[in-house]
């Protein structure tokens, strides 16, 4: 790394874990599309790569650069966040137990309830913003306490240093799934989580071209365990991948400034609004959490969902009457986004669970880009004149 240890944010998201290339000189890490390296005799090879499930070079660039932002000892590139969390699940054994939300990201929970379940791993899913839930739900055979905050639709928080404390308490580690803050705005193994998850797909990314997923773990024996399963199972990424999250995350910092600023204006606007029941934005002093956030992430983010009056059919005909926000499942990337959680990316939450957890039929999800503010105002004013 070309940086000195102690160098902030801004400037370890440019250069950790990349030095201009020794042989030419190159400033961007090069995209090595190779498969295989050649080796002087057998077992002896050139460097220190011997096959790209492995290990590439492109991706050893991204792994350091996510451990330095993250704060971890060892940073694992994948192929998707869901096979990040594949590669998490797989330290596990039937009988092992996971507390988690009840609000996670749709695919996160088909993964835990549809796939890891019949492997005879149990999960609670409780609300993680109460800490009496969590504490209620562990046993002798919990591993892990796995928190998404901000959670994903309805941007609740969970104190991560408290939950910590209590996993530890328990003899669990501490996951916790930061796609929606980012290192940027919150950073997790300081606050005492043990490893963090992300979907490369979203905000580090930052241009909706390429899916990918990390770990990022602070001890250094767990992060060599999970690189097993990141090698044993092989959902690992390509380096082509690899380069475009290096470049997005080059002007992460940049970007969440911004689409923090817009989001904040987004909520305050929508909040005005006689048509709106609830906006849920922790940034918004009618938030429960809203101290909470302010202790725990630099600011509250670029995501914000609101409840329409006329349920299913008001937030659908809001999220076809925008023109700036693109109707797309999704989030993170420099454009806006507007999508209906019932119907799009928590359909899969059979209705009654989803109603139990919160998530009202009207609820419309934005993803705030990084547009001129008064453009978002506007299409916004228009949308809700389409669903009145
Ligand atoms: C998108 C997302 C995932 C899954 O990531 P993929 O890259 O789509 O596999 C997990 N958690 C959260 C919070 C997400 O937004």
């Amino acid at each position: 790394m070309s940086t000195s240890d102690d160098a902030r944010f801004e400037t370890l998201a440019i250069h950790a874990g990349q030095e201009p290339d020794p042989v030419t000189g190159a400033v961007m890490t090069p995209v090595y599309m190779t498969s295989t390296y050649a080796q002087r005799a057998p077992a002896q090879p050139v460097g220190d790569y011997e096959y790209s499930r492995s290990g590439n070079p492109t991706r050893t660039a991204l792994e350091v650069n996510l451990a330095a932002l993250e704060q971890g000892s060892r940073g694992l590139a994948f192929a998707s966040g869901l096979a990040a969390c594949n590669a998490l699940l797989d330290r596990l054994e039937p009988g092992d137990h996971v507390v988690t939300g009840n609000d996670l990201y749709g695919g996160t929970w088909r993964l835990f309830s549809r796939v890891f379940e019949r492997y005879g791993i149990r999960f609670s899913f409780v609300d993680t913003t109460d800490l009496a839930q969590v504490q209620a739900a562990l046993t002798e055979h919990t591993r892990y306490v796995y928190l998404e905050t901000p959670s994903n639709p309805l941007l609740r928080l969970a104190d991560i240093g408290a939950a910590a404390e209590l996993a530890h308490g328990a003899g669990a580690l501490c996951v916790v799934d930061n796609t929606f803050a980012t290192p940027y705005l919150q950073q997790p193994l300081a606050l005492g989580a043990d490893i963090v998850l992300h979907s490369l797909t979203k905000y580090l990314g930052g241009h909706s071209d390429v899916v990918g997923g990390a770990l990022v773990a602070r001890d250094p024996a767990i992060g060599e365990e999970l690189a097993f399963y990141q090698n044993a199972v092989g959902g690992t990424p390509g380096p082509m991948d690899c380069f475009l999250v290096l470049r997005g995350i080059k002007t992460l910092a940049v970007r969440m400034d911004r689409h923090c600023a817009n989001a904040a204006a987004v909520a305050a606007h929508l909040e005005a609004s006689p048509q709106v029941e609830r906006v849920h934005y922790p940034g918004l002093p009618s938030h429960a959490q809203h101290e909470l956030c302010a202790r725990q992430m630099r600011a509250p983010g670029g995501m914000v969902s609101f409840e329409l009056a006329g349920g299913v059919a008001a937030g659908e005909a809001f999220a076809m009457g925008t023109k700036v926000f693109t109707l797309a499942e999704s989030l993170g990337g420099v454009e806006s986004l507007v999508e209906t959680p019932p119907s799009m990316t928590h359909a899969s939450i059979p209705a009654e669970t989803r109603r139990a957890a919160g998530l009202q039929d009207g609820l419309v999800r934005l993803s705030v880009g990084i547009e001129h503010e008064a453009d978002l105002l506007a299409d916004l004013d228009r949308a809700l004149a389409a669903a009145r």
